[in-house]
């Protein structure tokens, strides 16, 4: 079969014929119509620190994907061939104490598709049964197809209660763009979201951010203060850039008492002013992966109940054009990046 490894230990991927993938008892093996390209296939075609340590070389990369159920291991129980799945892309040990907890999330085992063993970038994917997600009728291949990234966005963002409450997000990449449409969706005030990119930041006005500020031109504080007629500072944030001046700038930002969701993945050490956590009283909170399974049928459930994503994906490319979508996705100016396998 046609697959996307990582062939070389430079920048870049590489199109070649692999073995189709063998199930194993508890195993599902898909057929991917669609695989989207997410920061950490970019990290692996780059090649960077992370990616040359922790990448095997000949892995097929990928971990975003909706497919169809064409075959499965004889213990498997609940899905039919040509079921339209998803799957949950933290393969989780099953015997250590979170997971026997239900916690599968905090999994000190975790194993991660298209990292750890073989993705999506192929034809055909083998993951384990369990962690397969069946998607609803209603739910258009495309939504189905970013429900890993989609499923980052609503952890963290359903991490703490938004009901009326002044929202801050760092980062108006894809997840936090998307952030902006959940935190508005589940019945926030203002939804503020911050970048330096003027793309991905008109992408967040699309996706219904009540104000969303270029920190390269504007001072967030004084956009809060007159225009949103805020004057005590944000009740949840949501940092989800990487980025250590992003990140002092939402803890400056918050109010005392605040809540503080961190998804964003610094590049080394970020030095923050403690007392800003310390004397405000904020909660910081973690956050990694999606819960298992509450956080994939909180999706479902919010595109269902008009949760709009579409604008979001931004490009699509078939396979052989595989290359000009990591182009596309390394220059910024994108949302999510479909590949289209079928
Ligand atoms: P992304 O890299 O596309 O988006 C990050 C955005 O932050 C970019 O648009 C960038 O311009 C912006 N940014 C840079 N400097 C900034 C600043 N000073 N202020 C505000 N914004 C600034 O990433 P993504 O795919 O949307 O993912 C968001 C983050 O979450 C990344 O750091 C990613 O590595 C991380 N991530 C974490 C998990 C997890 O499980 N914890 C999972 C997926 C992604
Ligand atoms: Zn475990």
């Amino acid at each position: 079969m046609t697959a996307l490894i990582k062939e070389h230990a430079r920048e870049g991927i590489w199109m070649r014929q692999v073995p189709v993938p063998e199930p194993g008892p508890n195993d599902l093996l898909i057929r991917v119509r669609k695989s989207s390209i997410c920061g950490t296939d970019v990290h692996i075609y780059n090649w960077d620190a992370w990616s040359s340590q922790t990448i095997p070389l000949g892995m097929v990369v990928g971990h975003e994907y909706v497919g169809t159920v064409a075959g499965m291991g004889s213990e498997v129980r609940g899905f039919q061939m040509g079921d339209r799945v998803s799957g949950e892309g933290h393969i989780t040990c099953g015997h250590c104490r979170n997971c026997r907890a239900g916690r599968r999330h905090l999994c000190r085992n975790t194993q991660g598709v298209g990292v750890n063993r073989p993705g999506s970038f192929a034809e055909y994917l083998v993951i384990p049964a369990f962690n397969a997600f069946r998607i609803p009728e209603n739910i258009p291949d495309d939504v189905a197809a970013i429900f890993d990234p989609f499923g980052n966005a609503v952890h963290t963002a359903l991490s703490f209660d938004l009901v009326a409450e002044d929202v801050l997000i760092t980062g108006a990449g894809p997840i936090g763009v998307m952030a902006a449409a959940i935190a508005r969706h589940a019945g926030a005030r203002n939804v503020v979201i911050t970048d330096v990119n003027d793309y991905r930041l008109d992408l967040a006005r699309q996706m219904g951010a009540t104000r969303a500020v270029n920190v390269a031109r504007e001072d967030l504080w004084t956009v809060a203060q007159t225009e949103l007629g805020m004057t005590e500072g944000f009740d949840v944030g949501l940092e989800m850039s990487g980025n250590g001046a992003a990140f002092r700038q939402l803890l400056h930002s918050m109010n005392h008492g605040g809540k503080v969701a961190l998804l964003g993945i610094p590049a080394g050490d970020v030095q923050i002013d403690w007392n800003d956590v310390i004397f405000k009283g904020l909660t910081l909170k973690g956050i990694y992966g999606r819960e298992m399974f509450e956080t994939w049928y909180k999706m479902a459930a919010l595109v269902q109940s008009g949760l709009d994503l579409s604008p979001v994906i931004t490009h699509h490319y078939g396979i052989q054009d595989f290359q000009q979508g990591f182009d596309m996705m390394r220059g910024g100016q994108s949302g999510k990046v479909i590949l289209d396998w079928e």
